[in-house]
Parts: structure tokens; C-alpha cells; sequence
């Protein structure tokens, strides 16, 4: 099995009907990148910037951080890579930064909250960006979006920075900017928001948090954790069709993107892109290769319109399955 695997390595996905979702990886370090090249990842999905911050005792510069994105975009030749800003913040503790302790803090002082707040920091994550793109295929990412108001003044400081280097004869190439859905207010203005972006990526680890009013790590409130609840699949179904309305691709970087169970699904709502840890590439290109789109969209629209359970949509998905 696991040879037969090996050999889709070095080919692209396909369904047996012939559509071809993009499978890319996640990434959190250098070390990462290695296995996404060896599991045949179509691209760079999401890297979460990060361990540049957390795995040192000061503030990375602008050039410590361009030497990595340089790297990664050097290392996927060519294939687009997504970098996502810094999602740092109330959870984590950055003893350089000072960040306040929080009650809460997955609603509060974190990702793109804390850039907009700290827009020095932001500013050099941005040009040491900017500056790699010269190297590669890069799309900038911004996370935990909220408002229409947030992304518009990132992409005013993201253009400021291009201007300088422009000016100080910095070569710049063009790059995509996409916002992670992540909250429920993005999401449900998935519509407003494409007029402002070249992409979105469902952040479902914190989507169904935020949906299902259950901490992602609380093990007392797991069982409210249900990626296949229909009002998880319902929003997402939002996302997709907005993006889709506007000629926009729509990705998925939570770990939903590699669940076995979740992907015909997402195969029939026409998810342009699954990233996912390097590890689960393989065998998601497999189950692919084994789905007709058509009738994933036929399982798709049956667990929208008809279940009103996670259970309801988990027997759907193996009648689909089994019946395919
Ligand atoms: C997510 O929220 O789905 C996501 C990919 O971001 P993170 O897991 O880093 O919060
Ligand atoms: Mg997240």
C-alpha cells in the first residue's frame, strides 16, 4: 500500500471524473518543508509564521525572517506558496512582547488584532514578505479576519511597504492577498469580503470553535467539536459559493482538509484547494482519485438539506462511499 501511495507522488489530483482539487501542505518550520516535497505537495497552503517568534528570544528582523521565506519559496519551485502573518498573541507567551494575560484569549489580543495594534512588528513581517516574493509564487495571508475594516487597513500598510521597496529599488514581484475565514462575521459576509481579496482559506480548527461555542482544546466540551454538524457545513457552503460568485478560489487549511470523511464532501461543495499536514497528502489523492465529483455533490446538497446531525451527515458520507 504504502508503495502504491508512493507513486502518486509525482502526480497531480484528480477525481475519477477528472476535476483537480490542489492538495498543498501545512507548514510550521523549515523542517516541515522537507516532507511536503516528499509527499508530493501541489503547493504551500498555509505556513504558520509563527515558530519565528516563538522559538527565540527576540523579535526575528526582517532579514532573519526573509532568509526563511526565501528558503520556502526557493524549496517549492515555483509552486504557489501561502504565508500567513503572524497569528500570535493572548495564548501564547512571548516573553519579549509582554503580551497581557486574557480570560479569554481565543476572543481576544491575538493574529491580525495584535499586527493592526503593533503595526511595527507588522510592517517588517511584511517587507521581509515582500521582499521574498521575488523568489517564488507567493500569496500573503492575513488571519483571524474579522471585519471588512481590519483587512482594508493590512492592505493599506501591505501596499505602503510595497511602495517604499519599489522606491528603494527593492525587486517586488505581484502578489495574491487572501484573508483566513475563521470567524463566523467573515464568514457570513464571505460575499462582501470577495470583493477585497484574490482568495479565501476556511480556518475550520477555529471556525467550529467559534460556531459550535466549544474551546478546540477543552476536552469537557469535545463533543460539541463536530466538523460534520450541518451548521458547520452550511457556513462553509457559504464561503465556497461567494467565492465561487466572484471567481475566486476557495481553500481549506484547518484539519478538516485531511479528514477522510470530510473530503467527499468538501470534493462535492467544489473546494479548490485542500492543505493539510504533509502526511495525510498521499492517501487524500487516493480517496480522490477514487470519487466522481457529481455525485459528491449529490452527497453534498443531501447533508445540507436533509441531516440535522453530525450522525446524519456521518451516515451519508458512508452510504456515498459505499455505494460509489
Ligand atoms: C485554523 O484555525 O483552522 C487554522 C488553520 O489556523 P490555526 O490552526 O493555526 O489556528
Ligand atoms: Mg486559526
Amino acid at each position: 500500500r504504502q508503495n502504491r501511495l508512493a507513486n502518486l507522488r509525482f502526480q497531480t489530483t484528480s477525481s475519477s471524473d477528472g476535476k483537480h482539487p490542489i492538495l498543498a501542505a501545512n507548514i510550521g518550520t523549515l523542517d516541515d518543508l522537507q516532507g511536503a516535497v516528499e509527499n508530493g505537495a501541489e503547493g504551500i497552503g498555509l505556513f504558520r509564521t509563527e515558530f519565528l517568534y516563538m522559538d527565540t528570544n527576540h523579535l526575528p528582523t526582517e532579514d532573519e525572517q526573509f532568509k526563511v521565506y526565501k528558503q520556502v519559496l526557493e524549496t517549492m519551485d515555483h509552486k504557489p506558496v501561502i504565508i500567513r502573518t503572524a497569528d500570535i498573541g493572548g495564548d501564547k507567551d512571548l516573553p519579549y512582547l509582554k503580551v497581557p494575560k486574557e480570560d479569554n484569549p481565543f476572543l481576544g489580543y491575538r493574529a491580525i488584532r495584535m499586527s493592526l495594534d503593533k503595526p511595527d512588528i507588522f510592517r517588517t513581517q511584511l517587507r521581509a514578505l515582500l521582499r521574498a516574493s521575488a523568489f517564488g509564487k507567493l500569496s500573503i495571508m492575513f488571519p483571524m479576519i474579522t471585519t471588512i475594516n481590519e483587512l482594508q487597513r493590512a492592505k493599506t500598510i501591505l501596499n505602503q511597504e510595497r511602495i517604499k521597496l519599489i522606491r528603494e529599488k527593492v525587486p517586488v514581484k505581484p502578489v495574491r492577498v487572501g484573508i483566513m475565514v475563521e470567524v463566523p462575521a467573515a464568514a457570513i459576509l464571505a460575499d462582501q469580503f470577495a470583493n477585497e481579496v484574490d482568495f479565501m482559506s476556511i480556518g475550520t480548527n477555529d471556525l467550529i470553535q467559534y460556531i459550535m461555542a466549544a474551546d478546540r482544546g477543552n476536552r469537557h466540551v469535545s463533543y460539541l467539536y463536530q466538523p460534520y454538524n450541518p451548521a458547520v457545513l452550511r457556513l462553509i457552503k457559504n464561503i465556497i459559493d461567494a467565492c465561487h460568485d466572484n471567481h475566486l478560489p476557495a481553500y481549506m487549511c484547518g484539519e478538516m482538509a485531511g479528514d477522510q470523511l470530510a473530503i467527499p464532501i468538501l470534493v462535492g461543495m467544489g473546494l479548490d484547494e485542500f492543505s493539510m499536514n504533509a502526511s495525510s497528502i498521499l492517501k487524500s489523492r487516493a480517496l480522490i482519485r477514487r470519487l466522481d465529483s457529481r455525485e459528491m455533490v449529490t452527497l453534498a446538497n443531501k447533508a445540507l438539506t436533509m441531516a440535522s446531525t453530525s450522525e446524519e451527515v456521518v451516515a451519508f458520507i458512508h452510504q456515498a462511499l459505499n455505494d460509489g
